[in-house]
């Protein structure tokens, strides 16, 4: 597919790293073959995330100058509040310092020991918050949505019988809320649909369970609804981002994310009751409840990013060039997980590197090797990012081992997502070289961000100089 013209122009710019293989090889062995470890200034083309990395409209920067200090009462937060209430139509907001805060907030305020939460895959940060407030996280997506080779289009849907079956097992009264993300990261950034939202809210009217989105990414969830949902063609992302919340009841947000912005976010709530108790928890761990964990400079680039994020030419193209890189990579075979999905293309590391057990962590040394051949860094979403089940202290094992290439809204060029596409050709053509790591660092929580990690045998020697070097141990492996 072609991409249409971006519907900007750029009006400032940064130059990019470089860095030999040799310095890179060094990286990241001092990184723990981390890619979160390595220093940005060590990066070419930093793909590890799509959250904080985004680039501002030149409203938003105008923004940041206008931004109300005001410890409270604040008017750049009345202005975050009316753009949540324009666009997403939630009635009450509390701020908070970025996504996970919101998830704490309403982790803490909706869930007791023994609670049960349905949702359509785990989230990293969401589920901790759930299992450190004493509940356990039900995953009730669709099964296609662990088959990276299913074309679903909705691959974030729910599966409605399964979301039943849990109601009727475990009984209302223990299911606090439904979580429900709009698109689904782990899956690949996969879009829940229209009309599979309505048959979930119908579900949780039944029992009277409140329904809460991750609304991230809705705008981008909107464009894949108006591209593929029968019906949808006609409207407009603004108006499908509506529906889409009016079929709840709350959401947690990261402003990171769709509104571009680097830091900030937000739990958006309808009943006036839980917000009074929300203002009560947010002055515990963000900041007042007209500020949260955010200065006014913020809030103002969130309200406007907000307005911005549901433009159709601009989610157009941000979904396009994440498509741009899918169909480069596809033409050269790397096995991907498909369709697409709206923030990054997701490698399937296990098809990958067949050889590589899934406890030698496959799609971490994918990463790490990506790097080493061109500096690019991506990250892994796979065994090492799911964790350890806190009651049988087992990896999750997910049945989806993947390397995350996340784009960053209006910061690369296509010409970009070339060099990607070559970096990872070549690392395919020599995957027989990479054996796997051990981890030797494990943190307790939210592991994959500071694990650390060593090469099983020698590994990743990806030039001809360092392959005739590594026999037995290499001095790389210190
Ligand atoms: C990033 C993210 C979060 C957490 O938000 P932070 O701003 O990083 O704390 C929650 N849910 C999803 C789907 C995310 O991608």
């Amino acid at each position: 597919m072609r991409c249409r013209a971006e519907p900007y122009r750029i009006k400032m710019v940064e130059p990019l790293p470089r860095t030999t293989e040799e310095e890179r090889h060094a990286c990241i062995v001092t990184a723990g073959y981390n890619t979160f470890l390595l220093p940005s200034n060590a990066v070419t083309i930093d793909l590890l995330t799509d959250s904080g990395t985004n680039a501002m409209s030149a409203q938003q920067w105008a923004g940041m100058m206008v931004g109300d200090e005001a410890y409270a009462g604040a008017v750049s937060f009345t202005h975050l509040e009316e753009a949540v209430r324009d666009v997403y139509g939630y009635r009450h907001i509390v701020p908070t310092h970025q996504g996970r805060g919101a998830e704490h907030i309403l982790a803490k305020l909706l869930i007791k020991n023994g609670d049960v939460i349905p949702g359509n895959m785990y989230f990293t940060t969401t589920r901790l918050h759930q299992e450190l407030a004493g509940g356990t996280f039900c995953d009730v997506i669709i099964p296609a949505a662990h088959v990276p080779t299913s074309t679903h289009p909705f691959k974030g849907d729910v599966d409605i019988a399964a979301l039943r079956a849990l109601i009727a097992e475990c009984g209302p009264q223990r299911i606090p809320y439904l979580s429900i993300a709009a698109t689904v990261n782990m899956a690949g950034g996969q879009p829940i649909s229209l009309r599979n939202l309505r048959e979930v809210r119908a579900v949780a009217q039944d029992h009277r369970i409140r329904v809460i989105l991750d609304i991230a990414r809705i705008a981008e969830n909107a464009f894949f609804i108006q591209q593929r949902e029968p019906g949808c063609a006609g409207k407009t992302v603004r108006a499908i981002v509506r529906e889409l919340c009016d079929l709840s009841d709350g959401a947690a947000m990261s402003a990171k994310k769709d509104p571009c912005c680097n830091i900030g976010g937000f739990l958006a709530l309808n009943d006036p009751l839980l917000y009074e108790e929300a203002c009560r928890l947010v002055v515990i761990y963000e900041g007042l409840h007209t500020y949260g964990g955010m200065a006014g400079r913020y809030m103002e680039a969130v309200a406007i990013g907000i307005r911005e994020s549901v433009d159709d030419d601009h989610i157009r193209a941000r979904v396009e060039q994440v498509a741009y890189l899918g169909d480069q990579l596809r033409t050269t075979g790397i096995p991907l997980v498909l369709p697409v999905g709206g923030h990054g293309v997701y490698i399937d590391a296990k098809r990958f590197l067949p050889h590589i057990p899934h406890d030698a962590f496959p799609a971490q040394t994918l990463a790490a090797a990506v790097y080493v051949d061109s500096g690019i860094r991506t990250m892994e979403r796979g065994i090492v990012s799911a964790g350890r089940n806190p009651a049988t202290g087992d990896h999750y094992y997910p049945k989806l081992e993947l390397v995350r290439i996340a784009i960053p809204r209006r910061v690369y060029t296509n010409a970009h997502m070339d060099a990607v596409a070559e970096s990872v050709a070549r690392v395919f053509a020599q995957r027989e070289d990479l054996h796997g790591l051990q981890m030797i660092v494990e943190p307790k929580y939210l592991r994959f961000f500071q694990a650390r990690f060593k090469p099983l045998s020698f590994t990743l020697p990806l030039s001809s100089e360092t392959q005739t070097r590594a026999t037995g141990h290499s001095s790389r492996t210190r």
